[in-house]
């Protein structure tokens, strides 16, 4: 018998400039008058009050970005901001069994759309790492986007220039390990990728609204590409790999300023170089979005860097990439990082 094939994707995305005040339209499609609305403590914060101003026959329960094990009242959760209160509003609704909305205060990352929260808050909650919920909805306002600083837009582009390696290790894997593979989600995949690279000078300033929903739509494109597959794996690879060894290591040493989407980008320099694939085009485009190119430019040294690459393939096991069963050597490390320049 062939296998049930499922997949879940946003119902409702909306884009563009004030796409926040259709929140409480949204709520009367689904029926929700009570709303637990998770957000970070500033300016997310603000943002989030003056949304919710605006929802009038609506309850609202306010909830910090540090709640997560305590039940919620409302019919929908609502996540406005980077991400963290996105994470934990994805793990209150997969609790409550509620819908999810997110309205995106920024747009470093393609965690806005996808079904699962990041890689390191989930080692810390090791009990919600594996937890999937895909938002119901979407409100990606462009206008609070562009209030966002600009390294972290930036860094949305970094994020999507590993889905060329991500997608890549996917269809590795499904050749040396038999991995189930969707052609359908590494398109999508690979299209952000596409997007992004195309156009990462043009709308890297992120001065004008078209540049910010250039990046918005190609993120959302991703999450319904992990929505589709089941699985980050079209958007997570050894280029990921790489990025949350350094953000572990960030975390375990006080390292503050290492930005998830500039250490993707730096990590598919050095995937791009073990494939053989050309490095230095990724690297030129990644100067001309104002990405790092070089390890202390993102703030970590050399030595952070080949911890990182030497340590990577044990951080999930259960996928395989290029850098194989048994990662990196420490030479084979050092010279990566020397040949592309990056160290
Ligand atoms: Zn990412």
């Amino acid at each position: 018998m062939k296998e049930l094939e499922s997949f879940e994707v946003p119902r409702y995305v909306v884009f563009g400039p004030d796409a926040a005040g259709k929140l409480p339209e949204v709520l009367a499609k689904i029926g929700a008058r009570k709303i637990a609305v998770v957000t970070g403590p500033t300016a997310s914060r603000r943002i989030a009050e003056s949304i919710v101003d605006r929802c009038r026959d609506v309850d609202v329960e306010m909830v910090g970005e540090d709640y997560v094990e305590t039940p919620v009242k409302g019919d929908a959760v609502v996540a406005i901001g980077g991400g963290r209160p996105i994470d934990i509003a994805k793990i209150l609704a997969f609790l409550n069994k509620k819908p999810l909305i997110v309205i995106p205060t920024s747009a470093s990352h393609d965690g806005i759309a996808s079904p699962y929260i990041s890689y390191v808050l989930g080692k810390k909650l090791s009990k919600y790492g594996k937890i999937a919920v895909a938002p119901m909805a979407i409100l990606a306002d462009t206008k609070i986007i562009m209030g966002a600083p600009p390294r972290l837009l930036r860094a949305g582009i970094g994020d999507l220039l590993g889905k060329r390696i991500s997608v890549r290790d996917w269809a590795l894997a499904n050749r040396v390990k038999g991995e189930p593979y969707s052609e359908y989600a590494a398109i999508l995949a690979k299209a952000s990728y596409s997007i992004a690279a195309a156009n990462a000078e043009r709308i890297s300033g992120f001065r004008r609204e078209e540049d910010v929903r250039v990046l918005v739509k190609a993120l959302i494109g991703c999450g319904v590409a992990m929505g589709i597959a089941g699985t980050s794996r079209p958007c997570s690879g050894s280029e990921h790999l790489f990025a949350h060894a350094v953000e572990l290591y960030a975390e375990e040493n006080g390292l503050r300023e290492v930005i998830h989407g500039e250490l993707v980008a730096l990590g598919a320099v050095v995937m791009s170089y073990l494939y053989g694939i050309n490095w230095r085009g990724l690297k030129a485009t990644m100067r001309k979005a104002g990405l790092p190119t070089r390890l202390k430019e993102a703030g970590i040294d050399r030595d952070i860097a080949v911890h990182a690459l030497t340590t990577a393939h044990k951080l999930r096991p259960d996928r395989y990439t290029i850098l194989g069963e048994s990662g990196l050597s420490k030479e084979a490390a050092e010279r990566a990082l020397e040949d592309t320049g990056l160290a």
